[in-house]
């Protein structure tokens, strides 16, 4: 038997920066794989099917549903989004570690789907940087911008939830910090028990 993997989500709010440090984690370790979603929106140019999406039609959207196919699910800008649970778990059954970068409703199916997840909540200092970033992407008026800051304190409120706090001042080293969080977890007694059964079935 093998070490299973790890499930890891960075999680956190919207300006916080998930989807650089994300995809930083994935280029300081290579080895880690990225998590591919379902989605019922078509495919943009360029994208390819199983590598930026699995492409489903509704109708089979809800019959993955109906079969208990997700380990979550959102609807998003009214198309569905969801994490297939069977090519993930394959994943880490193989032995390999899979990170997600999802909303803080996404992070909380997921640890009750699968309770080995590690749930990471990433932030900015200070709510006033967060402020900055948002407003930095030029997307939001003065009153989304309101809600979104809102909604950042109502999530960060729900910190109990989360196994691990990340602080995102320089992305490089938010990065590197989840590097170490992942590399503490793959040695905790519970994710090595096949290593050590297998050390103790050996003659001298
Ligand atoms: P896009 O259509 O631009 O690729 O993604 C739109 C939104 O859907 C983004 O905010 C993205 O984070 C979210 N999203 C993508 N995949 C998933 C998923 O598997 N689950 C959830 N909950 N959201 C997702």
């Amino acid at each position: 038997m093998k070490n299973k993997g790890l499930l890891v989500v960075i999680s956190g709010p919207s300006g916080a920066g998930k989807g650089t440090v994300y995809q930083k984690v994935l280029q300081l370790n290579p080895k880690i794989l990225s998590s591919v979603s379902v989605t019922t929106r078509a495919p943009r140019a360029g994208e390819k099917e199983g590598v930026h999406y699995y492409f489903k039609s509704l109708a089979e959207y809800q019959q993955m549903i109906a079969d208990g196919a997700f380990l979550e699910t959102a609807s998003v800008y009214s198309n569905y989004y969801g994490t297939p649970k069977s090519a993930v778990l394959d994943r880490i059954d193989k032995g390999c570690d899979v990170l997600f970068e999802i909303d803080i409703h996404g992070a909380r199916q997921i640890k009750s789907q699968y309770k080995d997840s590690v749930l990471i909540f990433l932030m900015t200092p200070d709510f006033k940087t967060l402020k900055k970033r948002l407003s930095e992407r030029g997307t939001e008026t003065e009153s989304s911008l309101k809600n979104r800051l809102g909604s950042a304190k109502n999530e960060l409120a729900q910190y109990g939830e989360f196994d691990y706090y990340v602080t995102n001042d320089i992305a490089e080293q938010a990065a590197k910090d989840i590097i170490t969080i992942i590399n503490a977890e793959k040695l905790r007694v519970k994710f090595n028990k096949p290593t050590i059964k297998n050390l103790l079935e050996q003659d001298f």
